[in-house]
């Protein structure tokens, strides 16, 4: 379902918002949502088969047909797309993937996705308090993920801007943006919450039956409950604009 009218839908609410004199916030996730987190899996993989070229030649070879989007959500499946299937190398692989990915150094290599930059910029030109809400821990990945932000042009560092990301990393998803969902809607009038996963979508349903939320439909874990009635679901952030 895309809605060519959401993006005024937001707009209308974040001036709604504004005359009652409540801040409109947007909730908006990183991985899979503003961020295409399968560049960065990519580069770990080839930085992998790179290391190994000398004992594992054919490795080298399967990984640089991948694309990005090859990449699944496991490694293991990512690997198998191209032929890689011996345990051991897959079991290796997903090491050292786990121990690089969710760091500052890597994160630098996640890029936006498709018009997530300006649809972000557009809401808070007209006043929305964008609440990057995220999955990543703060120990491992705030650094990274700021610089990131910044290079890619989505505000940052502001008054209307908050990041939120996790005190330690073996939080979960849920728990951790059902607490932090709660505590926005004492902050302001939350209008939006846009991600990729469909029980986080379900959740901010829940939590903001007024508000517009849209599901991001990239990649999502394989487990994932169905999403919820009422909310929108769409490729990339192009498609929110294609029909204005
Ligand atoms: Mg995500």
């Amino acid at each position: 379902m895309t809605s060519p009218n959401l993006v005024d839908t937001l707009l209308a609410a974040a001036r709604a918002a504004r005359s009652a004199g409540r801040d409109p916030l947007v909730v908006l996730d990183l991985d899979g949502t503003l961020y295409d987190s399968r560049v960065r899996t990519l580069r770990v993989l080839l930085e992998l088969a790179h290391q190994h070229a000398t004992e594992h030649p054919t490795l080298l070879a399967a990984i640089r047909r991948l694309t990005t989007n090859a990449v699944q959500y496991r490694v293991s499946d990512t690997l198998a797309s191209v032929g890689v299937s011996e345990p051991a190398l897959v079991r290796e692989a997903e090491a050292f993937w786990s121990d690089r990915v969710f760091t500052n150094d890597y994160v630098l290599h996640d890029l936006p996705t498709p018009g997530a930059v300006d649809f972000v910029r557009t809401l808070y030109e007209v006043g929305v308090v964008l609440c990057y809400l995220t999955g990543r821990d703060a120990p491992n990945m705030l650094v990274g993920t700021v610089r990131a932000l910044q290079r890619d042009g989505f505000p940052v560092g502001t008054l209307g801007t908050r990041l939120v990301l996790k005190e330690a990393p073996q939080l979960g998803d849920l728990s951790f943006k059902t607490n932090i969902a709660e505590r926005l809607a004492a902050a302001g009038t939350v209008i939006g919450a846009f991600d990729n996963e469909p029980g986080l979508c379900n959740l901010f349903r829940e939590a903001y039956p007024a508000a517009t939320v849209v599901h991001l439909a990239t990649a999502f874990s394989p487990d994932a409950p169905p999403l919820a009635p009422g909310i929108a679901s769409v490729p990339d952030f192009l498609a929110l604009t294609a029909n204005e």
